[in-house]
């Protein structure tokens, strides 16, 4: 009997002792990924739980001495519930007036609550996390102030608007590719200065693949995801796009293969020349294009160009066009279609290159199927390139003058003679360089909408 006793009251300490460890185990953890620092008109919620055994899982904003609830297990209401993995659970959903309708302008926090069984699910463990953040309710304001925007299909146009609040991002929207705008204090061709701080410029485009028409319109965006959107008046013109048969020889082949798989680690094709040359033409095309495209978020947020025009390269003779569409022939049969996205500009070889304006060097070094590149930047997202050079006389970061030679032409790269290939680019995207060579074009797009706003 005194033996049972004992044995009752030790296994009792011991059960004490299991129940006393299990509530100091760990609760699930929580990962609030979503928002970080802002709530707006509608914002999305996204957290993660990962426990063994989850019993219980609670979101509330507290805002004002008030506690709203957002989401609990037992109750999804609206939410994304999804299971990732065997412990771990993802909760999506929006906050915004919908799901908080008394929700306010102010601080406010997010408190997330959860729960799992221990030992046998004799007792519950629970963790919380809160996270702090800022509600914006007001949507930012955008108001184009430039008029009469003509846009030449695969060209570039310029669009001057205020925002408000002045430090919210913003820019112009063509279907969904993205143009930032810059403060027009940076604008100052011809001594025009806008002063104002709320008063934007943005140069777009109006891409060669994309439809005509294309809605576009003016932006703004504040940190916590609420945005403000403006149409303009814009005219666009269809600019007839050439096609060109370009005949494959297998001496070329041979050539450019060797001399561009030599220069770059970006493609590994296999096979005969023809079918390297097609990965190049293809795959490598394309990395090369993004690379160009990554150097639009170095651009300076001022006009560096100076004087009115671009150097317009007059004393060569144009062999290709922009936006012509390739067709590639080898023995008789089409094997490759492209569009070029530049000019070829040829004249004797070995020909001075130079800058098209003053601007800042970003990139000199062969870059695939440009062999010998140059990028210069000229700011506010406009760039211009300079390809297939024999020798290279810059290096990035540093400043270049209008006609400051960049280097020789040459046959460098994927190319079938001397000649120059020049484009320009309009945040990262290859537009038409014929509209920055004109006079009349510059006035009409550009000068004439500073000099009325200023
Ligand atoms: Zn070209």
């Amino acid at each position: 009997m005194r033996y049972l006793l004992g044995l009752i009251f030790v296994l009792t300490l011991a059960a004490g002792g299991v129940f006393l460890v299990a509530g100091r185990m760990s609760g699930p953890s929580i990962e609030i990924a979503k928002p970080e620092k802002f709530v707006g008109v509608s914002t999305p919620l996204e957290i993660a739980v990962a426990a063994p055994l989850l019993a219980g899982l609670r979101v509330v904003l507290q805002q004002n001495g008030k506690e709203t609830p957002l989401f609990s297990l037992s109750d999804p209401k609206g939410a994304n519930v999804r299971q990732d993995g065997a412990d771990r659970l993802r909760v999506s959903q929006e906050i915004g007036r919908k799901t908080v309708p008394d929700l306010q302008s102010g601080p406010a926090r997010l408190v997330v609550t959860a729960s799992r069984k221990v030992v046998y699910g004799i007792r519950t463990v629970e963790s919380t996390a809160t996270r702090d953040v800022q509600v914006r309710l007001e949507r930012p304001r955008v108001s184009v102030i430039s008029t009469f925007h003509f846009i030449n299909h695969g060209g570039s146009e310029m669009v001057v608007y205020r925002v408000s609040p002045a430090d919210v991002q913003s820019g112009v929207l063509v279907g969904d590719v993205e143009y930032p705008g810059y403060p027009a204090s940076g604008a100052t061709v011809e001594g025009v200065r806008i002063s104002d701080p709320a008063v934007r410029v943005a140069f777009f485009a109006l891409l060669h693949d994309q439809d005509r028409n294309t809605p576009i319109r003016a932006f703004a965006r504040d940190e916590a995801g609420n945005t403000g959107r403006a149409d303009l008046d814009f005219r666009v013109f269809p600019k007839p796009f050439k096609r060109s048969r370009i005949q494959l020889e297998d001496r070329f082949l041979d050539r450019v293969v060797r001399a561009i798989l030599e220069g770059t680690t970006d493609v590994r094709p296999e096979g005969d020349a023809l079918a390297k040359f097609l990965v190049i033409n293809g795959e490598l095309r394309r990395k090369n294009a993004e690379k160009i495209a990554s150097f639009a978020k170095q651009t300076a947020p001022e006009m560096l160009w100076r004087g009115i025009v671009f150097h317009p390269f007059t004393n060569t003779a144009v062999e290709s066009a922009f936006a012509d569409h390739r067709t590639y022939v080898y023995k008789g049969k089409e094997v490759d279609q492209q569009t070029h996205l530049g000019f070829d500009l040829a004249s004797f070889a070995g020909t001075p290159i130079v800058s098209a304006n003053r601007g800042k060097v970003l990139f000199a070094d062969e870059l695939g199927i440009y062999g010998n590149c140059v990028i210069v930047d000229h700011g506010m997202g406009v760039q211009s390139l300079y390809a297939h050079l024999s020798s290279i006389d810059v290096q990035p970061g540093q400043m270049v003058d209008k006609t400051q030679q960049l280097g020789r032409s040459g046959m460098t790269g994927l190319a079938g003679g001397d000649h120059l290939h020049f484009t320009f680019l309009v945040n990262g995207r290859m537009v038409n360089p014929v509209e920055w060579w004109d006079a009349h074009w510059i006035e009409d797009r550009i000068l004439r909408k500073l000099r009325t706003t200023s």
